[in-house]
């Protein structure tokens, strides 16, 4: 039977947190493979704000300076705008701002330059356990073929198939955000955040946001929030019977409460998750940027430092997250507490909405 060919780490998911730990797999010497299932560069339905704390300085400290060229119109927000009924509050707080295809790609092009080696238009349909390696089961253009590697990295974002094959009986709850593009620009700043809290509660909401000739309507409510988008929109130019150019959606996976009990641990032997697949998008602000280079970092880590051992790689990156899922704990409470407060009225909720989203912005691991 012809030999499978043989990597020291398979990474699959070429997003921030796949681009990283398979860009530090390579830089450290291991064999790395990034396998992709689209055609890059790729969007993914993401407003691509380079947020909190942990995300700026991993990227340049990884890939370098951010490229003009991978940032939007505007390339740098001011801010971000609270609207909660007629209450408006401020939070000053300069983003890099991007299409997430961009931003990618230049990651991805990082670990590339570093050695890995790129497959993509390549789906992960399936994944075994092989004798102390991992049987990885692609399909591309109606071919299978298999791969074997010593190590898996699953960056596969929050539907992971990586997590299924691991954790077949974990139970996911999803939520589904939509995205509507927009011809054309609204009545307000394009340099800011727009974040809409029309039933003056923490969620639902929506958000508005300016990229070039464009402006983008996206949130997990939007449904439910149709005529509330019109009229919250309507003063600043929003015709509610116009038709977006374009309409997508994506899944967050909500296992923030299965982490912290540690009922769910995203790791296990020769397999680690990273990411969204491990559930790490912050609360709040459901920035997941960050999180993803970070315990892209970590994993990579764990797996060049026990190479020889994986059930210590596997402890040692879940170790590892432990600050990460103590700010995790933090910004849970700070969630909870914006409840209470919304009894209190738009003013105290606007108030406290901007102090809570400065805080997963400012908010130290640990
Ligand atoms: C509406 C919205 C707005 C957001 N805005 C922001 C923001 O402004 N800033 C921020 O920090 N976060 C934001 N987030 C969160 C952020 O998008 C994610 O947390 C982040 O993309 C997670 O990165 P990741 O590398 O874990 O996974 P992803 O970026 O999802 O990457 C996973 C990759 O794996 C690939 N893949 C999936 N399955 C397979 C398979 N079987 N085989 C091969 N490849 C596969 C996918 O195609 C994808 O390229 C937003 C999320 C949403 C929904």
């Amino acid at each position: 039977m012809k030999e499978l060919q043989t990597f020291d780490v398979l990474v699959v998911g070429a997003g921030p947190g796949g681009a990283t730990a398979a860009k530090r797999c390579a830089d450290r010497g291991l064999q790395t493979v990034l396998v992709e299932k689209k055609k890059l560069p790729r969007d993914k339905v993401c407003s691509g704000m380079v947020m909190g704390k942990w995300a700026l300085e991993i990227i340049e400290k990884e890939f370098g300076k951010i490229p003009r060229s991978v940032l939007t119109d505007p390339p740098l927000l001011a801010g971000h705008r609270f609207y909660v009924g007629p209450e408006i509050e401020d939070l000053e707080w300069p983003t890099p701002f991007s299409w997430r295809k961009d931003l990618d790609f230049f990651m991805v092009q990082g670990a590339v330059k570093s050695g890995a080696v790129l497959q993509d238009g390549v789906r992960v349909a399936r994944m075994d356990a092989d004798d102390g390696f991992c049987r990885i089961e692609l399909h591309k253009e109606g071919t299978i073929q298999h791969l074997r590697a010593r190590f898996v990295i699953g960056a596969d974002g929050a539907s992971s198939v990586i997590r299924r094959c691991l954790f077949p009986d974990l139970k996911v709850r999803f939520s589904g955000p939509i995205r509507e593009c927009y011809q054309g620009q609204l009545d307000l700043p394009r340099d800011f955040f727009h974040w809409f809290f029309p039933k003056k509660l923490p969620r639902p909401r929506f958000n508005v946001n300016h990229k070039g000739d464009v402006f983008l309507i996206e949130g997990s409510g939007l449904k439910e929030l149709r005529q509330e988008i019109g009229e919250s929109l309507s003063p600043y130019g929003f015709d509610p019977s116009s038709k977006p150019i374009r309409k997508d959606g994506c899944t967050i996976a909500l296992l923030h409460d299965d982490l912290l009990s540690g009922a769910f641990n995203p790791a296990n032997g020769n397999v680690l998750l990273t990411g969204d697949a491990a559930g790490l998008i912050l609360p709040i602000t459901f920035e997941g940027i960050g999180s993803a280079l970070k315990s892209g970092i970590l994993a990579a880590d764990a797996v060049v430092g026990h190479f020889d051992d994986p059930d210590v790689a596997a402890s040692s990156y879940i170790e590892s997250l432990k600050p990460m899922l103590k700010t995790i704990e933090k910004l849970c409470k700070t969630q909870e507490e914006l409840k209470t407060t919304a009894r209190l009225g738009a003013g105290p909720l606007a108030k406290a909405l901007c102090d809570a989203y400065r805080e997963t912005l400012t908010i130290q691991e640990g």
